[in-house]
């Protein structure tokens, strides 16, 4: 029987590993678009920035053990196209490879500002490429604009000012990291950052980009202009499903799957990592997750699957994200009518742990630099997620 993963990354590796880990042995194709062997995206916004880690210290594995996963790897291969009734998918060189069980593991990619390709000093960041363009105009008062306050932005944010850089932050909602963390932890993070001497313009709306071949400034809806010898797009991310278009699979902001993350309406195809939107019966609803601890549990499920192991997957999210040398850690999902109650600290303080939930409901505990009480709460979302007794729900 032959594995065909397509996406060479994360999801895809932690999958091929999980069979192999089974004592799978039957052949399996790992296939990629990007040129290197799979390695870590986590360290790009934080490490490399910092120039703390080196491209090559960024492998998920070490060569010796991917060797022995006895894999066929196909790098720098693109999949142009899927055709599920003669399971085989279409390479954009023309060829065509057969599979018996595909994994769609192609993740996702940032979303960027229209008409700004070819500016120098505008980035996104997703790849190795991407940090090391970043990393190399990161020096001592350069002017450095974040567009957008997610995960991403922030911490880039975090690592310019590290460096010494004038950073400004162009937020268009009224805190950071607001999606994941919520209008009261989200203002906690945006305080964070102002101590830390980061300049954040809440509720900006980015209307223009002045510079010819290099950027130059930003200007905002309210007409003011914000200098920039760097701009980094943080504005979110897509899942890579275009070369899915004319598939027939379900699409909707990701392949959309069942709880064991098979592809609905489909045969023998399961989708990994940022690319699937899987019905979590945890939640009852259809999910996407952006975080690297989830493609790693759902490649352990998909293989258990591909194995004829049913598995689904129910995991309660969790994300860490590095900003100013300390650790944010976050599981489950805070709401955004949730009560934030702080067991530790209180609004605006480097180091907390603080619950979120409503109606005797534990949704999520959010941490900064303490690991002990976030282990605690996190081991009661994933039992039966009631708000713990010894915490006063505000
Ligand atoms: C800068 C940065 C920092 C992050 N930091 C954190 C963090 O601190 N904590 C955390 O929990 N998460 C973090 N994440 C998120 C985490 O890295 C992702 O959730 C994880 O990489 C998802 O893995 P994946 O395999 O699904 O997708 P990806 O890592 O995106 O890999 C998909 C692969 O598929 C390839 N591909 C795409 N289309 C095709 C195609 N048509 N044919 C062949 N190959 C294709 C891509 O080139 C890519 O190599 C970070 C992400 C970034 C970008």
């Amino acid at each position: 029987m032959h594995t065909l993963i397509v996406g060479a990354s994360l999801g895809g590796l932690r999958t091929a590993q999980a069979l192999r880990g089974r004592g799978w042995t039957d052949k399996i194709t790992l296939l990629g678009a990007e040129p290197w062997p799979p390695y870590d995206r986590t360290p790009l916004s934080k490490e490399v920035l910092l120039g703390k880690r080196s491209p090559e210290q960024l492998g998920l594995v070490p060569a010796p053990v991917l060797k022995e996963l006895d894999l066929e790897l196909l790098l720098g291969t693109s999949a142009a196209g899927l055709v599920p009734a003669s399971r085989s998918i279409l390479l954009r060189d023309g060829r065509r490879i057969g599979y018996d069980a595909l994994v769609i593991a192609t993740g996702s990619v940032p979303r960027s500002l229209p008409g700004t390709e070819n500016l120098t000093g505008l980035r996104v960041l997703r790849t190795m490429e991407d940090a090391l363009a970043i990393k190399a105009r990161l020096v001592a008062g350069t002017s450095v604009a974040v567009i957008g306050g997610g995960f991403v932005g922030a911490e880039v944010a975090a690592a310019a000012r590290e460096t010494g850089a004038v950073v400004t932050v162009l937020s268009p909602g009224p805190a950071m990291m607001l999606r994941v963390l919520g209008p009261a932890l989200g203002e906690h993070m945006t305080a964070v950052h102002r101590k830390h001497g980061v300049r954040v313009h809440t509720g900006a709306s980015v209307v223009g980009v002045v510079g010819k071949d290099r950027v130059e400034a930003l200007t905002l809806s309210d007409g003011s202009r914000i200098p920039a010898d760097l701009a980094v797009v943080g504005i979110g991310a897509v899942p890579c499903t275009d070369w899915l278009e004319d598939s027939g699979l379900r699409l909707r902001d990701g392949v959309v799957c069942d709880e064991r993350l098979r592809a609905v309406g489909a045969e023998n195809i399961y989708a990994v990592g940022d690319v699937a939107r899987w019905r979590n019966p945890r939640y009852g609803e259809l999910v996407r997750v952006e975080h690297w601890t989830n493609a790693g549990e759902q490649a352990r499920v998909v293989a258990a699957n591909i194995a004829g192991e049913p598995a689904v997957h129910d995991a309660v999210p969790y994300v860490w994200s590095d900003q100013f040398g300390v650790r944010l850690q976050i599981a489950g999902r805070v709401g955004a009518d949730d009560d934030v109650h702080y067991v530790l600290g209180g609004p605006g303080t480097e180091k907390f742990v603080a619950l979120a939930g409503r109606g005797g409901r534990l949704n999520a505990v959010v941490a900064r630099g303490e690991v002990r009480e976030f282990l605690r709460y996190r081991g009661l979302l994933a039992g039966n997620g009631a708000w713990p007794a010894d915490a006063v729900q505000r």
